[in-house]
């Protein structure tokens, strides 16, 4: 009963400086917190965790919205722009704050890159922002002050001139009246054409900087960088002059080449300036006179494209600048087929746009000159039929030539051509057996004949004629042909029959399996005293043997 009752004084007295102490306020030990966030370094639209661990808090929060938290837990961020995130836990002993911060780099602009439909010309508009640059201007008419209207806040950063080709600074007459200009970048070169005086005269009344454009340069305007690749000096053709630039945003490489050939992609090459690109402004307009295997091979783009006019008189683009793009796996986009085309990017990504509908025109196949030949062979001889197959479509494809003989299909062959190429497919046939065969090829039909095989050995024809009544009327002539003594069967057999001053030929049917056949012939009256004479041919397989028959009427 005693021990009882001390085991209750011991638990009372407990119980009383617990009391005591919460209301002397004894300090609770201080809080702990962990707080870290991982990774710290994220790009937009990506996601950090927040993960804290805290201990002897009363109350935990976090701000930016995340409110109170758990003693310890972890909790799933994604801030648009870096943020630093505070963790707070507080007990009676105090308060304790430990913080993080999440860097996000501020999203990249979009880059836009306007080709504009100008028919045969180049204008470049690459705007990023506030801030444009034009490369060239297209012809005089219709000029690309209304385009540019939607999109150039003034003044116009930068214009450049490729070279004083009137399909590349025509244009640029009416911007220079319709924007300011800050700068004017040329590459020198002159011209004695009426269009390039009124462009200098407007260059120099605008007020601009004006440079001329050197390998080495580089062109900085607003947050992006253009290199001058192109020219060295002024050493070249006027194409070959043309100032080429190249610009990179983020992960995402432009080639302006206006209208440089083979020699300026040679000089660039050989300096060792072509990069993978990402996008090429195909060199002069889609000519064959640039985009050359070597330079098409350093810079690979995804995206070429080239600008020329609808049904211009130069033939832009060569077939051979389509093929060559084709081959290094470039997507194709022409302002002829697609008008004025957009590429937007991000520094990552790239997006294609055009003002008109250009997909490819698909493979379309023409089938033409069936040939077979020749066309009549013997038993175990080699025919050989055959159609021209074009594609005449505006993409690659694949067309099958299905052979049938007599309406069976024998074989097939598949044939891959380019748009525009042409192919014959041609097919050997040996047939075993005599016959006319019917030949379906591409939608086209013919036939062919084979014959038995030759016989070989000397021809022979005899031939009797009875000694007629002298009374006239029909005679008959018998012939055999024979071949090495043996019967030929289907002969031919013909005769001419001399009597006086009367020549007369008839033709035998065909020699029968005996070999033998009839002919019947008439002179009118033969008389007394006179000669008949026959010559008889018999033909077979090319071969030709003859005799001569008749009869003396005394
Ligand atoms: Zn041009």
């Amino acid at each position: 009963m005693r021990s009882k009752r001390r085991w209750y004084s011991i638990l009372l007295i407990g119980v009383i400086l617990l009391l005591a102490s919460s209301i002397v306020g004894c300090p609770q030990p201080p809080v702990i917190a962990e707080f870290s966030a991982n990774p710290t370094d994220i790009n937009s639209g990506e996601s950090a965790t927040l993960s804290w661990s805290v201990t002897e808090a009363t109350t935990v929060t976090i701000d930016q919205g995340i409110g109170d938290v758990p003693s310890s837990g972890t909790q799933s961020v994604s801030p648009p722009a870096t943020t630093t995130y505070t963790l707070t836990a507080i007990n009676s002993s105090g308060t304790v704050n430990e913080s993080v911060e999440i860097t996000v780099p501020p999203p990249i602009d979009e880059l836009t890159v306007h080709f504009i439909d100008v028919g045969q010309g180049d204008s470049i508009l690459i705007d990023l922002g506030e801030t444009e640059i034009l490369i060239d201007g297209g012809g005089k008419s219709p000029g690309v002050v209304t385009y540019l209207n939607q999109y150039v806040d003034e003044p116009l950063e930068v214009m450049v001139a490729t070279h004083p080709h009137a399909d590349h600074i025509g244009g640029l007459i009416g911007v220079l009246d319709a924007f300011e200009v800050d700068e004017i970048w040329l590459n020198g070169d002159t011209s004695t054409s009426e269009t390039y005086s009124q462009f200098m005269s407007a260059v120099n009344s605008e007020g601009a900087q004006v440079y001329e454009a050197r390998r080495g340069d580089t062109i900085e305007v607003g947050e992006l960088t253009f290199s001058v690749l192109h020219p060295v000096n002024l050493s070249g053709t006027t194409n070959n002059n043309s100032i080429i630039l190249s610009l990179s945003y983020g992960q995402v490489d432009f080639l302006f080449t206006g209208d440089a050939e083979q020699e300026a992609e040679v000089s660039m090459l050989t300096a060792g300036l072509v990069q993978d690109i990402e996008v090429l402004k195909v060199g002069h307009h889609g000519s064959k006179t640039a985009s050359s295997p070597n330079f098409l091979n350093a810079a690979k783009p995804e995206i070429a494209i080239y600008m020329a006019g609808t049904g211009n008189s130069y033939g832009h683009p060569h077939q051979e600048t389509i093929d060559a793009l084709t081959q290094i796996g470039a997507e194709i986009y022409g302002t002829d087929i697609c008008g004025t085309i957009v590429v937007t990017s991000d520094g990552e990504s790239l997006t294609v746009q055009s003002e008109k509908q250009c997909e490819p025109e698909p493979a379309k196949f023409v089938v033409s000159g069936l040939s077979i030949s020749p066309a009549e062979v013997r038993v175990g001889e080699t025919v050989t039929i055959s159609v021209t197959i074009t594609n005449s479509g505006g993409s690659s494809g694949s067309y099958t030539a299905i052979l049938k003989i007599n309406g069976g299909q024998v074989e097939t062959k598949n044939i891959t051509l380019n748009a525009g190429e042409s192919q014959v497919a041609s097919f050997s046939v040996v047939k075993e057996s005599s016959g006319i065969y019917t030949v379906e090829l591409g939608g086209s039909a013919g036939t062919f004949t084979v014959t038995e095989k030759a016989i070989s050995g000397a021809l022979a024809v005899s031939a009797s004629v009875k000694f007629p009544s002298l009374g006239g009327g029909t005679q008959t002539l018998y012939a055999t042909v024979t071949l090495n003594g043996q019967p030929v069967q289907g002969a031919a057999v013909g005769i001419t029959v001399y009597y006086k001053t009367v020549t007369r030929t008839f033709t035998a049917s065909p020699t029968g399996s005996d070999g033998k056949t009839q002919i019947s012939w008439s002179v009118g009256r033969p008389r007394g005293g006179y000669t008949v004479r026959i010559e008889v041919v018999a033909t077979y397989q090319s071969q030709t043997a003859s005799t001569t028959t008749g009869f003396y009427a005394p």
